[in-house]
């Protein structure tokens, strides 16, 4: 079937160049305008909780569709490959500049095409095959590129993954097992210890994963790729100076485009790193992303992107209190960043977290399913649901919006998917999207 041609951008308050963007396409290719716009009208009226996505700037989103794509410029500034890069050298040293400055730090690689390229490139950088690295394992929260059996780096090197506490009558349920981690450590001599996750609620001790790494004569990798947006801005404790390396993506709570970025105090690790980077793992940079990286990158250096940290974490925990107040079980009992991880074996043992994102999807509420802490399901069911609050605070929720929020997924999962519940809340989620705009 083909699209019609009809553009309604619906709620979408679209900035003016979006809307020449849209108009322009319109003319010459319908089928792909209709297709931006409607995924305009999506965001805009749907509530994005997916703890990994934000809303750009138009500033953010416009540099990416600029004449800074059409250049290959393989090689780091002033060493480049190719002719004609002067603009490009601009671009990307100040991208570099600005990262330094916002993460306090000596040495930025801004070219990595995404968290996964980057942590590639740090293995690369550091490791031969075989070797072994040490973190969490991906259905306790890790990432799949810290060593997942589907995963280059579960192929090609040996993961040894430390435990979170599991003991549910503890205090710190939930929390990494920072003596498991150091016993661990000591018994396997790691090359790398990772810390830094993608479904982990709880502040991350740096300065203990030093000491670790230090016993065993380990490199440090943080990956920061979802807080990265909060350690910039204070709202979560810096992974400097006490991690050797930090991996991150720009596009999560740094709320740039989607890339990568490693970052360094040390001159020997950083050429390594850009060796690794190019030619080691990647061929031409995106310089249109690179430069939209500058962008977010001083937008982040911005006093409102404090502001803006503060209010996300502020968010996750007006969401995480009403949901527990409604009986609701969250990993670790609550969060002290930007996501949490919704139990939902104990709210009623046949709901799969796959089931509840379809029913919360309904309802206009975007989540994703997650494994939780020693799943019995799988990553295609799940038992959990992880919720975060980075996109609908750009968009300007506070705390008030995110109980009702919170409300709006107990009715959901407590209706067991009841259609006449899910479509009233669905209308409540309109009403406030439409309060709310996004970025323009
Ligand atoms: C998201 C994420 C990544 C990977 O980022 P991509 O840009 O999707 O490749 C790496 N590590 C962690 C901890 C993440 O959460």
């Amino acid at each position: 079937m083909t699209t019609q041609t009809s553009i309604n951008t619906g709620s979408a308050n679209l900035d003016v160049l979006s809307e020449g963007l849209i108009e322009l396409l319109r003319r010459n290719d319908p089928e792909v305008a209709s297709i931006l716009a409607d995924e305009a009208d999506r965001q805009a009226s749907t509530i994005e909780l997916i703890a990994s996505e934000n809303h750009v700037s138009p500033a953010v989103m416009h540099a990416m569709g600029s004449w800074m794509t059409n250049k290959y410029a393989e090689g780091y500034p002033g060493k480049r490959y190719y002719s004609g890069c002067i603009n490009y050298d601009r671009a990307e040293q100040l991208a570099i500049d600005r990262a330094t400055e916002l993460f306090d730090c000596k040495y930025a690689n801004v070219q990595t095409h995404s968290g996964a390229n980057a942590n590639l490139a740090v293995y690369f950088a550091l490791l031969d095959p075989g070797d072994t690295i040490m973190s969490v394992v991906l259905s306790d929260g890790g990432h799949l590129t810290h060593g997942s059996p589907v995963s280059i780096s579960g192929k090609w090197l040996k993961p040894i993954h430390y435990p979170l506490i599991y003991d549910e009558s503890r205090d710190d349920y939930g929390y990494i097992d920072y003596d498991a981690v150091e016993k661990l450590a000591i018994e396997h001599e790691p090359k790398i210890l990772l810390c830094g996750y993608s479904a982990y609620s709880r502040v991350i001790n740096f300065a203990r994963f030093r000491e670790i790494a230090d016993m065993v004569g380990a490199t440090l990798v943080a990956d920061i790729a979802h807080i990265a947006g909060l350690c910039a801005a204070g709202a979560h404790p810096s992974p400097f100076p006490y991690s050797h390396i930090v991996t991150t993506t720009t596009h999560k709570t740094l709320r740039g485009p989607r890339g990568g970025l490693i970052l360094t105090n040390d001159e020997e690790l950083a050429k390594a790193i850009n060796k690794a980077v190019f030619p080691g793992t990647q061929g031409g940079p995106l310089m249109h992303i690179i430069t939209a990286k500058a962008v977010a990158f001083a937008e982040a250096l911005k006093p409102e992107f404090k502001t803006y940290a503060a209010q996300i974490v502020a968010n996750a925990k007006a969401l995480a209190d009403t949901l527990m107040n409604c009986g609701h079980h969250l990993l670790s009992n609550g969060t002290d960043n930007h996501l949490m991880l919704m139990d939902l074996r104990k709210f009623d043992t046949e709901l799969t977290g796959k089931q509840a994102a379809i029913w919360l999807d309904d309802a206009g509420i975007i989540v994703n399913k997650n494994t939780v802490a020693n799943d019995e399901r799988s990553p295609f069911q799940t038992s959990g649901i992880r919720l975060g609050s980075p996109a609908v605070t750009t968009r300007g929720f506070k705390e008030n919006e995110m109980r009702q929020v919170g409300a709006f997924i107990d009715r959901v999962l407590r209706s067991k998917g009841d259609e006449a519940v899910i479509s009233a809340v669905h209308a409540e989620v309109r009403e406030i999207c439409a309060q709310f705009p996004l970025p323009h």
